[in-house]
């Protein structure tokens, strides 16, 4: 007989993604065990752009206000020359999103950890455990077992299952024998945030990727009052000599009067693009830094994390009712797998173009770059891509759904009222009314909402910008996953039929590492 679980999940390492995940399961109603190896959290400069779509999951999970009052809108994002020539450039386009957030966002990440930890106090059915480090797992037929060494000594803690949040040098992954991928990137670059004192002018509004070959430099104007500079090191380069107070001075002094600054942090980071080759292993799964890691050149590595842990949590929560089997986790690195490893090659191409070191290679480059700019051909910069696997076929299919408001409710969301959840949105609620009864008895806790003529029961949408009747077509309804992810648009007969399909694990996966289809995003 299997044995009674201390907890549903147990939830290693307390970064952003592991306190996405356990926020997520908790609001779900899961028992939740969440250890974190360290009592403070990470200080060193991380993350400082997040996007609209990943700013939409997180009001699921309640931050996305707190984190878009600290932060700022992007405002482009420009590669240039050593003369001030720009190589290429995007900028976001006028107004908000379809998800009604600004597209980019210059924010802080331990903010953004502060208010997660703030949500995870709040929340029913999570535990959480600071200064908790898990230093064996394994697993049976019946659950994980973890040995965690706290300051109360060695504890061991029983899940039915566990995933492995722990970061770029995750033991979890470890433990497992799991080996990562290279993509082949491997560059040192000295990373050093700034505070700016209060009343001094914003240093440049666009992001900037100088592509000078004596020193490829990233500048980010960051969360308000900061800024954040990044210098490519060279390979003999000594990392403490790096980080100390008078070199990275004397970097910044080509930007910045130094004495109008604090230096707040820095750091050396070697940014690499790899990828775990298994994001599961029985009931223990690899999500965020431990299963892929990415140079930041496109500021997705933390946001490609949390919408892993939107594409996992209500799997597990199917999965612990019945209503799939667990094979179906399988599906978390057959969707996310090739999105990521395209946005990792992205970022790669981006750091490809930045990280030359040689002259005659630099002028080449620019000479290029310019040539192709005057005779009007796009420039290379890498598109987001959309999701591929578990999904249908249609011209919807993979992208976010916009998010619209609903119609006489002031500033609610959609979102809001329906939870993490499916939505099916039909384009005229007073069609198809037998079909869509027969959706709600066989899902269950799917919600509905409709564009016209909503009915009992619907949520009342609007959709003043007009973005999602445009990607409903001619479609009459529209499936979205939790993670917001548009499954199809279809009849909500064929829709009931696929998404079934999907959850018996019977709907074919077309995607694959080197799949995931491009789509132009304004960085
Ligand atoms: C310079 C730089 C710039 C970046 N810029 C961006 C950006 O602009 N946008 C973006 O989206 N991403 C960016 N990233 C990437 C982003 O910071 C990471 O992807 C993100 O922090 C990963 O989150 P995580 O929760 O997966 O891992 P982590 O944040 O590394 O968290 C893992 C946690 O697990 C804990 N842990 C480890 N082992 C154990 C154990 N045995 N037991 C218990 N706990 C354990 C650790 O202490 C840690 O708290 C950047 C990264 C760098 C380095």
């Amino acid at each position: 007989m299997a044995r009674a679980q201390q907890y549903d999940l147990l939830v290693v390492g307390l970064g952003p993604v592991g306190a996405v995940l356990a926020a997520l399961c908790a609001t779900l109603g899961l028992r939740v065990r969440a250890v974190e190896k360290d009592t403070a959290i990470y200080k060193l400069p991380r993350a400082v752009q997040i996007d609209h779509e990943v700013l939409r999951l997180l009001n699921f999970v309640g931050v996305a206000d707190t984190v878009l009052a600290n932060s700022c809108p992007g405002e482009g994002y420009e590669f240039v020359n050593r003369d001030g020539e720009v190589l290429m450039s995007r900028y976001p386009p006028p107004g908000v999103a379809p998800t009604g957030y600004p597209w980019t966002n210059m924010f802080h990440q331990p903010s953004l950890e502060a208010a997660l930890r703030g949500r995870l106090k709040e929340l029913k059915h999570v535990k959480v455990d600071l200064g908790a480090k898990v230093v064996s797992i394994k697993q049976d037929d019946d659950g994980v077992v973890a040995a965690v060494e706290t300051q109360r000594g060695t504890e061991r803690v029983r899940a039915a299952y566990a995933v492995g949040c722990d970061g770029a040098r995750s033991f979890v992954r470890q433990a497992l024998g799991i080996d990562m991928v290279d993509l082949g990137f491997d560059e040192p670059w000295v990373v050093v945030d700034v505070k700016l004192p209060l009343g001094m002018r914003r240093l440049a509004k666009v992001s900037i990727q100088l592509c000078d070959p004596a020193q490829p430099t990233t500048s980010v104007p960051s969360s308000p009052g900061r800024h954040r500079w990044e210098f490519m090191l060279r390979p003999d380069e000594d990392h403490a000599e790096a980080t100390a107070t008078e070199t990275l001075k004397a970097r910044l002094a080509a930007w910045v009067d130094t004495d109008s600054i604090q230096l707040e942090r820095s750091a050396v980071y070697e940014f690499h693009g790899l990828l775990a080759r298994q994001w599961r292993a029985g009931r223990i799964v690899l999500i965020g830094d431990a299963a892929h890691q990415m140079p930041p050149f496109m500021g997705q590595g933390l946001c490609s994390g949390v919408r892993d842990a939107y594409n996992l949590a209500w799997k597990f929560a199917a999965v612990l009712r019945g209503d799939v089997a667990l094979p179906f986790l399988d599906t978390v690195q057959g969707e996310r797998a090739p999105h990521v490893a395209a946005i990792t090659r992205g970022a790669i191409a981006l750091g490809k173009i930045v990280c030359v070191a040689d002259e005659a290679e630099a002028a080449e480059r620019d000479r290029k770059m310019l040539a192709d700019l005057a005779a009007g051909r796009p420039p290379p910069f890498p598109s987001m891509p959309y999701i591929e696997s578990g999904v249908l076929d249609d011209r919807s299919a993979g992208k976010p759904m916009p998010e619209p408001m609903v119609a006489g409710a002031g500033a609610l969301r959609v979102d809001d009222v329906t939870g993490f959840k499916p939505l099916l949105v039909l384009a005229n609620g007073d069609a198809a009314a037998a079909e869509v009864q027969a959706f709600r008895a066989r899902f269950p806790g799917i919600s509905v909402a409709s564009l016209d003529n909503a009915q009992h029961g619907q949520i009342r949408v609007q959709d003043e910008s007009g973005w999602l009747r445009r990607m409903l077509g001619d479609a009459p309804a529209l499936l979205a996953k939790p993670d917001r992810v548009v499954f199809g648009t279809a009849s909500v007969e064929r829709l009931g039929e696929q998404w079934d399909a999907y959850l018996r694990g019977t709907l074919s996966l077309p995607g694959s590492l080197n799949s995931a289809k491009p789509r132009p995003t304004p960085r």
